[in-house]
């Protein structure tokens, strides 16, 4: 075991063997993914499938029953003592996830601050070991690029309810980015959204996959899915059934369950 955690990983994120059962029922059965820095993985798949789960697993917000997962090397949840895994305490756990910033359905704003206030103050309040603790000012300077950045630098000083669903997940984006995490997932981030709302918030997405941002991104949206991903990864059951590029997966799916799927949401 430690001898396979120290060697040198290839991916920035490597997935490996990781099972989670909630009661009797196993979620995720074995599933193994490598993202390279700067590559995009997008995970599509049935209702059901884990694909929430497995998200939720690399920040350990869900703990894995088997398995482990490491980013730039490092052991997400756990360490290694002796020859077994244990769980690092809760201060160890926040600080990992400073590492990895998230994006939800949802937006998950904070409703009574502003949009600014909504960016600039995660890096404020979060402890970042190796990183100065950034002051207000510089916060604030920091969240208003990052609010240009996803073209909404006008509607700093407009509070979540002011925002259209598209604006508050595109503030929601630039939140995440505050922390200079190392990887972004994102759960189905235009799936509570208008249809004509979506595609501003899957332009931005786009363009952090243009920069060389490592992205995990879970989507229904299969056109996007082409564009912008390295590898598309095929769930069903618990499993990756199917990984490719998109030309791969879209046009020359190998497995009955991806094609057959396909042949419904295409
Ligand atoms: P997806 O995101 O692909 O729709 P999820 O990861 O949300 O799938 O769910 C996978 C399975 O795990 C589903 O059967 C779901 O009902 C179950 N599940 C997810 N979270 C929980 C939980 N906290 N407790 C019990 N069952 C859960
Ligand atoms: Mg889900």
């Amino acid at each position: 075991m430690t001898a396979t955690l120290t060697a040198a990983t290839r991916g920035l994120v490597e997935i490996t063997g990781v099972r989670k059962s909630f009661g009797t029922t196993e979620v995720l059965k074995g599933v193994s993914l490598t993202v390279e820095p700067g590559g995009v993985a997008v995970i599509v798949g049935p209702s059901g499938s884990g694909k929430s789960t497995l998200l939720r697993t690399i920040n350990h917000l869900e703990k894995v029953d088997g398995g482990h997962i490491t980013i730039d090397g490092q052991l997400v949840g756990y360490e290694v003592r002796g020859d077994r895994l244990h769980e690092l305490r809760e201060k160890e756990i926040l600080k990992q996830r400073t590492e990895i910033g998230m994006v939800f359905q949802n937006f998950n704003l904070f409703p009574h601050l502003t949009a600014l206030e909504n960016v600039a103050e995660a890096p404020v309040v979060a402890h970042q070991p190796g990183k100065a603790r950034r002051s207000k000012a510089e916060a604030r300077r920091r969240g208003l690029e990052l609010l240009d950045r996803v073209g909404l630098k006008d509607r700093a000083d407009a509070y979540p309810r002011q925002l259209s669903g598209g604006q508050q997940q595109r503030v929601a984006i630039a939140r995440a980015l505050a922390l200079d995490p190392k990887i972004l997932l994102f759960d189905e981030p235009t799936s509570a959204l208008d249809p004509e709302l979506v595609n501003e918030v899957l332009d931005v997405i786009r363009e952090l996959a243009t920069s060389g941002t490592t992205l995990i991104i879970v989507t229904h949206e299969m056109g996007f899915a082409r564009d912008v991903a390295d590898t598309v990864v095929f769930m069903d059951q618990g499993q990756i059934v199917e990984q490719g590029t998109p030309q791969d997966i879209f046009s020359n799916p190998q497995e009955p369950r991806t094609r057959s799927f396909f042949s419904k949401v295409l």
